[in-house]
């Protein structure tokens, strides 16, 4: 090969580029064949990949071998030397390929006058994919360089092949997905729940990205077409937000505004006109100018700026169809909607187009891009709507008329499920609405072991107080986490202190002989504020929670000030710092509380009102507070310990990173004996604790936690009534010998088996076992 490092890695990229793009795998593969032969200036370039069910290696294509032996040539996994790379999961580098004792001869090949062989395996997350290989005639090893570029390509094409894989493009029958096979696809947890429906995909007939770009010479036909379908889109946003009023919060319906911002934007129109006086169609003028603009804002870092792609995207395929219904005389929109429960699938899930769907029938959600950070997940879990978001391996004409089973918690969804798993998953469904309605009829009940410990249960909010206690208990009930994040992160400015005070104060009135306790603006890290962009090479230790509003005093002082404002005449409000891993954040933020407190005081003496001292509380979700205890325990009131970060931070391990997300995990014995050591020490220094990560409103996590001491648990609404049974079908005692177990154990594995066990005993089994 030529050149130096320089050239290697823009050959590399170039031929990863190219081969991406091409759409269907075999092509792909015969592409990446014949560019790797002509860059390396070898005699073949071959691929093999795995076939698991017959254990064996395929020939899938070859620049340089026989042609026609692609797909004939089936190599056992441990036959031959493609067995042996396979087998070893690591190159093999031979001058003489016939002299290898593992040598195998296919004549089909054809491969007689090849002597050197380079083959190195395909992996993605640990599996082995394929292998490919270089042959020359020549008698030589081939060179490091070699060795390492083969390695670093494989690398790199094994995420697609992985993908083609999921898409079930690999059959050999078809090279393209076959209906009736069952599928299981990976996703994230969007939505909590499981649902069951046929897969329905709102705009599978047109849109930008399959729209085909055409020339026209009528210009001003064309223009017109786009501007009626620009305000036929207007109408049907405004009808869309109007149809949401009620159903989710204001903040949620805030989104909207986006979209009557980039409707108004004078340059998209601009733009597109512009396109159409060169010559182009209307719909191929908005495809021209929309996925140039959609590709400015995916190649952008920010995650929110990324969103925004998706947005302008959703956006114009609703134009599209607009300026179609134009073009055509008729609505393009109406396709045949099953009458059903579906899941609804789109390559981006966006907030119209939950708004758009009948609720009767949406059992669930899959969102091909997005997170679970992205507005469409804010808004299924705002409706109650099982959702699972970036499901990257599919694509929604895959889905779409597919029966589709959806488990929310897991982030998994199986397509054209096996009789038998059909049937599980149904039962699993009917076993979910009679515990579920069987608990609801004892969710008054006090929440007491069987030996009469009293646990005291409180809920996780942020979304709206009214969405999410609704569900939970008849009467009012404490907040043990207020996320003031969200209503940030839906807004384009910082809000005011007046609209902080309206939304606060509606918080506090919720439950106004309970404890509330409200969290200052915890954004950086996963949690980006679109208006005050944070770029960081590593978010979750850089500029978050604490460390970003003390630097930013004014915009702390403001939400404190608006607290207090909010709780003038109540008793209820606690103020929670997160993100504290010094003694000194805890000093300069109770410095400013006091401030704002003497203010707001003031405030109150001139109107006769009476203002509480609120009290202040700490998150313990950085591992050096473990150590600072006994010292912070004098410096506030309360605890309240954030596992899904203490998590984070203790094992080292990004809460967000799907690639190391089976490393995640609270039931980890170090946790637990994280959690258990707060515990102690809180008790020790005589300060309230409690505890608000996800690990509190799982069955298992509340008896553990149960166990160690903890008497206060807050939990997302939708857990209270299941962990309010589990605790009361479940003994103090025994709930400390679990602990014992987890605790020694080895693995969280270990600690889940112990947990199942018990649970099973107290005949709690269905609330854990597998998918239930
Ligand atoms: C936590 O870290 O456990 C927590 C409750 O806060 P968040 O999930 O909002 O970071
Ligand atoms: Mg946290």
């Amino acid at each position: 090969m030529q050149g130096g490092k320089g050239s290697i890695l823009t050959v590399l990229k170039s031929i990863v580029q190219e081969v991406n793009q091409i759409p269907r795998l075999t092509d792909a593969l015969f592409r990446l064949a014949a560019r790797v032969k002509e860059t390396m200036q070898v005699d073949s370039c071959s691929i093999y990949l795995a076939d698991y069910t017959h254990q064996e290696f395929i020939l899938k294509a070859t620049d340089g071998l026989a042609r026609d032996a692609v797909e004939r040539v089936k190599i056992g996994f441990s036959e031959g030397l493609i067995g042996l790379v396979g087998q070893r999961e690591e190159p093999l580098n031979i001058e003489n390929a016939h002299q290898h004792p593992r040598f195998k001869h296919y004549p089909e090949v054809k491969e007689e006058h090849y002597n050197a062989f380079l083959g190195t395996p395909i992996i993605h997350q640990r599996k082995v994919l394929g292998v490919i290989t270089m042959q020359q005639s020549a008698m030589r090893k081939f060179s490091e360089d070699e060795e390492a570029f083969l390695v670093t390509l494989a690398a790199q094409i094994a995420l697609e092949i992985s993908n083609a894989e999921t898409r079930g493009a690999l059959n050999p029958h078809a090279g393209m997905y076959v209906g009736n096979m069952q599928k299981n696809v990976r996703g994230v947890p969007g939505s909590p729940g499981l649902a069951m429906g046929v897969g329905y995909s709102p705009h599978a007939a047109y849109t930008l990205k399959t729209w085909v770009v055409k020339q026209s010479t009528n210009n001003q036909r064309e223009i017109d077409f786009y501007r009626k379908g620009v305000e036929a889109t207007r109408a049907q946003v405004e009808v869309l937000s109007d149809r949401l009023e009620g159903q989710v919060p204001d903040d949620v319906r805030a989104i909207f505004q986006l979209y009557h911002q980039l409707l108004d934007a004078n340059s998209l129109g601009r733009e597109v006109e512009a396109k159409i006086r060169e010559g182009w169609d209307a719909a191929s003028s908005l495809k021209l100018v929309v996925e140039a603009y959609a590709a400015r804002f995916e190649a952008m870092e920010d995650p929110y700026m990324q969103e925004r792609a998706i947005d302008i995207v959703d956006l114009s395929n609703r134009i599209l169809l607009n300026i179609l219904s134009e073009v055509k005389g008729k609505s393009v929109f109406e396709r045949d909607r099953p009458q059903q429960p579906c899941i609804l699938v789109a390559e981006e899930v966006s907030a119209p187009m939950l708004a758009e769907f009948p609720k009767a029938i949406l059992a669930g959600i899959i969102s091909i891009k997005g997170s679970n950070n992205s507005h469409a997940a804010i808004l299924a879990r705002a409706m109650g709507v099982p959702a699972v978001m970036g499901c990257q391996n599919v694509s929604p004409t895959l889905l779409e008329h597919k029966e589709i089973l959806l488990d929310g918690y897991a982030g998994e969804v199986i397509v054209s499920p096996e009789k038998a798993i059909r049937a599980e998953f149904s039962q699993l469904i009917e076993e979910e609405r009679l515990l579920s309605v069987r608990i609801d009829s004892e969710a008054d009940k006090a929440c007491e072991t069987l030996d009469g410990c009293e646990i005291s249960l409180m809920v996780n909010a942020g979304l709206s107080t009214e969405l999410e206690t609704a569900t939970t208990s008849s009467k009012p009930i404490g907040i043990g986490l207020y996320r003031t994040e969200i209503p940030f992160m839906l807004r384009e400015r910082f809000p005011s202190e007046s609209e902080q005070v309206v939304l606060y104060r509606k918080i506090l009135e919720s439950a106004p002989d309970s404890e509330i306790a409200m969290r200052t603006l915890d954004v950086g890290g996963d949690k980006p504020l679109p208006y005050f962009p944070i770029t960081e090479e590593n978010p979750f230790l850089g500029w978050r929670g604490i460390r970003l509003t003390l630097d930013h005093p004014e915009i702390f002082l403001v939400q404190i000030r608006a607290m207090l404002r909010a709780s003038i005449g109540l008793k209820n409000l606690s103020i929670m710092l997160p993100m504290i891993s010094s003694v000194a954040e805890v000093n300069e933020a109770r410095r400013l509380v006091e401030q704002a407190f003497f203010e707001v005081e003031e405030e109150a003496r001139h109107q006769g009102v009476t203002l509480y001292r609120p009290r202040l509380g700490i998150m313990l979700e950085v591992p050096s507070v473990l150590y600072q205890l006994p010292q912070l325990a004098k410096k506030v009131d309360f605890f309240s310990v954030g596992s899904n970060d203490l998590t984070q931070y203790l094992l080292a391990v990004d809460r967000n990173n799907s690639r190391v997300a089976s490393l995640y995990n609270t039931y980890h014995p170090a946790v637990l004996s994280a959690l258990f050591d707060i515990v102690k020490q809180a008790d020790q220094h005589h300060v309230p604790v409690s505890i608000c990560g996800e690990i509190a409103g799982e069955p298992g996590g509340a008896v553990l936690l149960m166990g160690m001491g903890y008497r206060k648990l807050s939990m997302n609404a939708f857990n209270l009534r299941k962990i309010n049974w589990v605790i009361r079908n479940v003994n103090l005692s025994e709930a400390q010998a679990l602990l014992s177990r987890a605790l020694t154990s080895d693995s969280y594995e270990e600690v889940y088996h112990h947990i199942n066990q018990y649970l099973e005993k107290r005949g709690l089994g269905g609330l854990v076992r597998a998918g239930s």
